[in-house]
């Protein structure tokens, strides 16, 4: 294939054809495009953006790259919820049971770390036992089973993605609104889903730090879905401080038990609700999403969601005896205690170094082979605007033996500002959408 004069086009700021969309992308993803052609047309997608049927189009060609899932023995309305990812953010992990508790199935593709953030999959695997790499069947036997399945993108799920995600990482180019919205709605549309409710996150611990652009990134998507006849609503959510108290897989896992509980983080619970009563709305089981959200709340009240989760464990090979005893977990060995530094309110200067300290302790991947270790993070014990004295203990590290500490510490040293009283941002800026 000749794709310079598609290269031109989109160089010189020009339209591309469904045509010229269609014949790159089949040929990329079958390697008969080098990706030195593939990364500059890339970054003139970067520069000039893409025009609405473009991008509809752009989309329609990634996910046609590979596998749609179909899920017809499942009767229920299927939904499903992506975060643009943030530091603490465990809350696919309460939120999936307890919205199939509710009657909505959940087949939920996630992802691994990435960068400064923690991903699902990692999360889940801190629970022994747990398998998140399971095939197209076995995903299937679940969502049928128990109305959740929690699993990666497979090799047959949108190939392009995995190879233009590849690219990006490596040229800068990921942070690309149509390229962002695009990668997202490809694989979310392969689910086979009724329902969308994305998680728009803004603030120093997201990737689009800006809030004007994750507005800009919300409204995308919401009309991409819609090209689609996907429903699609958003919540856009502060990320200028860590979500919930812990930060790291297997304390992160133990928090999202008490979640499910109905106790945990005041922070964690409300967006676990919000998220949940927006998918019940969307999925067209609930009048409204207030209503929904009440519905969330007794799952976690009731108990429902942690017995559907107990399933869920169950049934990908964990160890369901973790969700009545989290000492079951793996703990790290040692802790240190990050004390503040004056006399003041706990304000967040870089939420991203905390997501780097967690990195930094073998929570997260330096490199793609890294092995995790599940058992360290950070526990914030104070939250944001709180009033502390100089000295008091802010943070837990767990650690083991040291490795990573002192860069902990230095990235915790960066990450807190203690000063002024001010009144924290509501975690829910706005919805858009359905
Ligand atoms: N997450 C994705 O899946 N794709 C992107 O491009 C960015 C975040």
């Amino acid at each position: 294939m000749d794709v310079r004069p598609i290269l031109r086009t989109k160089r010189d700021g020009g339209e591309l054809s469904e045509g010229q969309i269609r014949d790159f992308m089949a040929a990329y993803t079958a390697g008969d495009v080098p990706d030195y052609q593939a990364s500059a047309l890339l970054m003139a997608i970067f520069v000039h953006g893409m025009a609405g049927a473009e991008l509809v189009a752009w989309t329609r060609a990634m996910l046609e790259s590979g596998v749609r899932l179909a899920f017809d023995g499942v009767d229920l309305p299927k939904a499903d919820k992506h975060s643009t990812g943030g530091v603490g953010d465990k809350v696919s992990i309460p939120l999936a049971p307890a919205v199939a508790a509710c009657g909505v199935a959940v087949p939920m593709i996630s992802g691994r770390g990435l960068g400064h953030t923690g991903g699902t999959l990692d999360k889940l695997e801190a629970i022994p036992g747990f398998r998140t790499d399971l095939s197209t069947t076995e995903f299937r036997a679940e969502l049928e089973r128990t109305g959740v399945a929690l699993g990666g993108q497979t090799a047959e799920l949108v190939p392009a993605d995995r190879k233009l995600y590849a690219l990006r990482d490596v040229t800068g180019l990921v942070e690309s609104l149509p390229l962002i919205a695009s990668s997202i709605l490809s694989k979310k549309l392969a689910e086979g889903i009724d329902a969308l409710v994305l998680d728009v996150k803004f603030g120093s611990g997201a990737f689009l730090v800006d809030v004007d652009r994750g507005e800009e990134l919300a409204r995308t998507m919401i009309e991409l879905a819609a090209g689609f006849g996907l429903r699609a609503s958003a919540l856009h959510t502060a990320m200028d401080r860590p979500l919930g108290r812990t930060m790291g897989n297997a304390l992160e896992i133990a928090e999202s038990l008490e979640c499910l509980r109905g106790g945990g983080p005041a922070d964690l619970r409300a967006l676990v609700c919000a998220c949940g009563g927006a998918m019940l709305a969307d999925a067209g089981v609930v009048a409204d999403a207030a209503e929904g959200e009440r519905r969330v709340a007794r799952a976690l009240d009731d108990g429902s969601g942690l017995e559907r989760f107990r399933a869920v464990v169950a049934g990908q090979g964990g160890d369901p005896r973790v969700v009545d005893d989290p000492g079951l977990l793996d703990a790290a060995p040692d802790r240190e205690v990050f004390a503040a530094p004056a006399d003041g309110h706990l304000a967040y200067a870089d939420v991203r170094a905390l997501g780097w300290a967690v990195v930094a302790l073998g929570g997260g991947r330096e490199q793609l082979q890294d092995a995790i270790d599940p058992a360290v993070g950070l526990v914030a014990l104070r939250a944001a605007g709180e009033e502390v004295r100089r000295g008091e203990p802010l943070f837990e590290i767990h650690h083991r033996a040291g490795r990573g500490l002192e860069r902990a510490r230095e990235l915790l040293a960066g990450a807190v500002r203690v000063g002024p009283p001010f009144e924290p941002a509501p975690l829910v800026r706005a919805r858009f959408g359905a």
